[in-house]
């Protein structure tokens, strides 16, 4: 077979992959995509991926540079006020109970400049949107029904091989893979992973109540139920939910008759939103942690879940992948060589504390109030006391995921 020549391999087809396939042709450079399947942008098709992410400002900043957010903007909900909600189950059981809960408005902070906290689509509208926008891409080639199982690396470039037999040799390869990415094993980059033992949901509901485009996340232990605001459904009001439990109770979860479900949802959610139907399949997903020993290595550079995953909570998953796409192209920006030892340098530099970060911020946040444990649930009470009755700490709070990210490692750690 021939081989093929390119300047970046991009392994993944993920949201991720995509918008490293756009934002790099964008820069100007010569771009292969290899990825498994087409990605899914019709919502009806049995698999669609029925997550939503609530995009923040610095995610849209990167969208608009490279022309997808005008093709999506029209589907996205604005995302206004954030509630926090606090809710026990006492040992006996029953329905969870609110014990506190704090609401937050986007106008209470600076970053916003007066506009939302962030934007939510689902993820099959935004995979629909890139999918077009690298179509019109003379530069970017996407090679799907394929995948990255080996590589070669020497100083100067790397050759790739792929399923089908044929390899593609470039100067900088991507791994935008995913958890289990081969990229990340084939440069021999270790990973530490952290098994929660939960399992989430993830689906759209409709609802008796509006959302009043609020973002409520209601802490139980267990895990945190999520609801995210979506535009009307057949003229109902619908939100995208997350639901996190401990692997046994999702998996009863995704098995109850319908009607069943309803009705533990809308308990769940302690009724804030009052009647609440199921209106899409029940996606599960592993709830894990992980973390590359290294984003970088010869003539390889990890992003997204391929480098980090985190539980999902407080939508940092996706947007630290964002995050971690603008920092690669301000690190090759004008590089004439896109794989070299100091642009794979800037991108570590620029991006490795930042990860770190939120990777033990999440792990902590999401170990405390899943826990039954009285003290640590009196502490989940406590803390949410106390971070949101703060004014000055409240608003370092809010800004959580609005830094703009830079090629500049010292710009690339949060502010707050
Ligand atoms: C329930 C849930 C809700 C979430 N909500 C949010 C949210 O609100 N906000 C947020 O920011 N994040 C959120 N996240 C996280 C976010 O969904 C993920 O970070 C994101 O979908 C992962 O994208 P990715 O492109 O990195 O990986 P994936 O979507 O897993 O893509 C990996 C791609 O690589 C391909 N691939 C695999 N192996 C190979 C190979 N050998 N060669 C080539 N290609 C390969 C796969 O086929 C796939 O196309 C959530 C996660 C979960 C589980």
């Amino acid at each position: 077979m021939t081989r093929q020549n390119t300047d970046i391999v991009i392994a993944g087809g993920g949201i991720a992959g995509l918008s490293a396939a756009a934002a790099l042709g964008a820069a100007g450079f010569r771009v292969m995509l290899v990825s498994p399947d087409v990605p899914v942008t019709r919502g009806g098709d049995a698999a669609a991926d029925l997550r939503s992410t609530a995009f923040l400002q610095p995610a849209r900043a990167l969208y608009e540079r490279i022309g997808l957010w005008d093709r999506v903007a029209g589907q996205a909900t604005p995302l206004e006020v954030l509630r926090i909600v606090d809710a026990h189950v006492t040992p006996e059981g029953g329905d969870p109970q609110v014990r506190d809960s704090r609401e937050f408005h986007a106008g209470e902070i600076a970053e916003t400049a007066g506009g939302p906290f962030g934007w939510n689509l689902l993820n099959w509208q935004v995979l629909g949107g890139l999918m077009d926008l690298l179509e019109g891409m003379d530069n970017v080639t996407l090679r799907f029904g394929t995948s990255v199982t080996g590589m070669v690396r020497r100083d100067a470039q790397a050759i790739v091989r792929l399923a089908d037999g044929s390899s593609v040799t470039a100067r900088l390869v991507i791994g935008a893979d995913g958890r289990d990415s081969a990229v990340r094993e084939a440069a021999g980059i270790g990973h530490d992973l952290t098994r929660y033992g939960q399992k989430s949901l993830a689906f759209v509901a409709t609802h008796e109540v509006p959302h009043g485009n609020a973002s409520t996340e209601i802490y139980v232990q267990g895990g945190p139920f999520t609801t995210v605001p979506l535009p009307d459904l057949e003229g109902k009001p619908a939100s995208a939910i997350v639901w996190m439990n401990p692997g046994p109770e999702t998996v009863r979860l995704a098995g109850l008759p319908e009607a069943e479900f309803n009705a533990a949802m809308r308990a769940r959610a302690c009724d804030w939103l009052g009647a609440m139907e199921l209106a899409s399949r029940r996606a599960m997903f592993p709830i894990i942690g992980l973390k590359a020993q290294a984003l970088t290595a010869q003539r390889v550079a990890l992003v997204a879940e391929a480098a980090h995953v985190l539980p999902p909570i407080g939508a940092q998953g996706l947007n630290t992948s964002l995050n971690d796409i603008v920092a690669l192209v301000a690190a090759l920006e004008g590089a004439p060589d896109p794989g070299a030892p100091e642009v794979l340098d800037r991108y570590a530099a620029a991006r490795a504390r930042d990860i770190g970060l939120r990777v033990q911020a999440i792990d902590l946040f999401n170990r405390v109030t899943r826990s039954g444990a009285p003290g640590l649930q009196a502490l989940r009470l406590a803390g949410l006391r106390g971070l949101y009755g703060l004014a000055p700490l409240r608003r370092a709070v809010m800004r959580a995921g609005l830094a703009p990210v830079t090629g500049d490692p010292a710009q690339a750690v949060r502010r707050d």
